[in-house]
């Protein structure tokens, strides 16, 4: 077995409130690698089909893969898998800070959180020793707070804490897990998870080391590169986080723009984009453990009398609480960031229900009486503070998303269904698939709704990304449907093994390749492994995810784009496109995959990758 896997698992069951630890099964490793792929097929094991998500039946599995601990570039990561209380279906999210890293070196491969507490509990692990502390004092709190609050309790500093807000404890179906303040594990709802099990937070302490299997070679290939992507982000997310995208999005008719209705916005982009952004928050890096891109920011500025401090918004939350409500005030941007923050809600989400609710009130199907006196005109900063409050406390108008938007849509009715831009109940991202063509494939069939890092094609399309290594060798024509099936499905591959392993996508994007990403694992694990047999592990654990999926329900109907999608843009660069033709495309990617064409994997495709006995 290698030595950077403890093949063990903490079991934490909050009804009888028994811990206890249990060894993973070496088969397992060779089959889904850890991390995601990993806690991917426990899920499938333990949870049955059609489970609730906020049910005690369901699991929440925190999940480390080989290289958390090794101190490898974009290796202080982690993932959480769950049902989703969006989706009702598969969930998967990463986050960064330091958690991973200490979990890993706390002892544990997975940690599954099982059952419902009667009490608010909160989970303290010690370098392999775990208790489960009352959270009588910090419930309520918010996620931030809770943070310190938790550090100044157990009188340690050096610990990492995964916390949720009101929100969470609230079950809000956006609900997300706050890292060390600064990184969110955002979509899926799982904040709202461990809300309904009444667990306030992770507190996690770990100080073993972690062995590899060839140190020298490890090392060689670490300082590599290091600097390789030290030097390509310097003046890039070093220098200005992922606000140095907006600009350059925008451009592309990347951007989402007014609910996704308005195809450029050159002046907004420029006002909320890097390089202003640095300079109106003087915002500085924050990086997770071991990272030379450190996208994350810090910010701290005092607006109308107020101090702001803490995470800055990234690419995603500048998109969906700035551009997609055209609001173009970096203060008041950050002060709606932070506010999501702290009551724990997915900006992502959060931007795109503030967004609907503009476009509702502008076509009339809600009014200043449903808003309980206020406009929600395009562009009013302090709706969209006041909005997200509601959201995050499931108060007034806020409270009709708490189980997302498509409910949201039905309560408004008049046609509000048609205006929604979602899958599977997951708001899209800050991308828009009608300039990336991979994306439309790519949301469609995400098994955890609309994503655009559970499969990251449109980075091929942008800068020319190919995996020579499995023969992808040539990028799809932009605008044009012709290779995105294949493309979409290499990519949604590649993303699920980094989601095992657990890295940050960052390596990849800034040039990491897919020969020494195995190189990476080789020499921490002593596999010999090759990209084809790893990509062959990616389309495994991608199938299971879809698997879950089919189990729950869900076939080709739900694999499908908002109307919105097929509106071309006015102006800018995807003026008249639409990604067409979509049907014909989705069912190319079916095949491709092995499916039928209901999109279920066949019984063929299932038993040669491995999934049945
Ligand atoms: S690139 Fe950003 S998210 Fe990735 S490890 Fe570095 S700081 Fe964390």
């Amino acid at each position: 077995m290698p030595k950077n896997i403890w093949r063990k698992l903490l079991r934490v069951n909050l009804s009888n409130g028994k811990l206890k630890e249990e060894s993973i099964p070496e088969k397992l490793f060779e089959k889904y690698i850890g991390g995601s792929g990993l806690a991917t097929k426990y899920l499938y094991d333990e949870v049955p089909a059609r489970t609730n998500a906020l049910d005690p039946k369901n699991k929440i599995i925190f999940a480390t893969g080989p290289f958390q601990g090794t101190k490898i570039i974009g290796s202080a990561k982690f993932a959480i898998v769950s049902r989703s209380p969006l989706t009702g279906t598969f969930g998967v999210t990463t986050a960064g800070a330091e958690f991973g890293t200490r979990m890993k070196k706390a002892g544990y491969d997975l940690i599954i959180i099982e059952g419902k507490s009667k009490i608010p509990l909160y989970l303290w692990i010690n370098d392999g020793k775990a208790e489960l502390k009352s959270a009588k004092r910090i419930w309520g709190k918010d996620a931030i707070e809770t943070v310190d609050m938790i550090k100044k309790d157990l009188k340690e500093l050096k610990i990492s804490v995964a916390s949720i807000g009101p929100a969470g404890e609230k079950k809000v179906a956006i609900a997300c897990i706050v890292v060390d303040s600064h990184s969110f594990a955002g979509r899926c709802g799982f904040g709202a998870v461990l809300g309904s099990k009444g667990l306030k937070a992770i507190a996690v302490k770990g100080t073993k080391h972690v062995s590899v299997a060839e140190e020298v070679k490890l090392k060689e290939l670490n300082k590599k590169w290091f600097k390789n992507i030290a030097k390509t982000a310097k003046e890039t997310y070093r220098a200005h986080g992922t606000a140095n995208d907006i600009v350059f999005c925008e451009n592309a008719g990347d951007l989402p723009i007014k609910y996704w209705s308005q195809s450029a916005w050159p002046e907004g982009a420029k006002k909320i984009g890097a390089p202003n952004y640095t300079e109106v928050l003087k915002s500085k890096s924050w990086p997770c453990l071991y990272c030379p891109i450190g996208c994350h920011r810090h910010i701290k500025f005092e607006y109308r009398d107020k101090i702001i401090e803490g995470a800055g918004p990234e690419y995603e939350s500048l998109g969906m609480l700035g551009s997609n409500c055209l609001v173009d005030d970096l203060m008041l941007i950050s002060k709606a960031n932070d506010l999501c923050n702290r009551l724990g809600i997915d900006t992502v989400s959060a931007g795109s229900y503030v967004g609907f609710t503009m476009e509702c009130f502008e076509k009339g199907l809600i009014t200043t009486q449903d808003l309980k006196g206020k406009k929600a005109h395009w562009g009013d900063g302090d709706f969209l503070i006041d909005l997200i409050g509601k959201i995050g406390n499931k108060e007034g108008f806020g409270a009709i998303f708490s189980e997302g938007i498509r409910q949201a849509a039905t309560t408004i009715g008049n046609g509000a269904e048609e205006l929604i831009v979602e899958v599977k109940n997951l708001d899209f991202p800050a991308h828009d698939p009608r300039t990336y063509y991979s994306l439309a494939i790519n949301y469609a069939t995400g098994t955890r709704g609309a994503c655009h890092t559970r499969g990251y094609p449109h980075v091929s399309e942008i800068g020319g990304m190919t995996i020579p290594e499995v023969g992808f060798t040539e990028v799809p024509e932009r605008f044009h449907m012709e290779g995105q099936a294949r493309l979409t499905a290499l990519f949604q591959g590649l993303a699920a093994i980094h989601d095992s392993l657990v890295l940050c996508i960052f390596s990849p994007i800034l040039g990491l390749s897919l020969t020494d990403t195995v190189k990476f694992l080789n020499s921490a694990t002593g596999w010999e492994l090759t990209p084809e047999d790893i990509m062959k592990i990616g389309e495994r654990i991608f199938t299971l995810q879809r698997q879950i999926n089919i189990e729950d329900g869900l076939s080709r109907k739900d694999d499908m784009l908002p109307q919105k999608m097929f509106n071309p843009g006015d102006k800018g660069i995807r003026k008249g496109k639409i990604p067409e033709p979509f049907e014909k495309t989705l069912l190319e990617y079916y095949r491709y995959r092995g499916w039928d064409s209901d999109g279920k994997p066949t019984a063929e495709t299932l038993k040669e990758l491995g999934l049945t006995e």
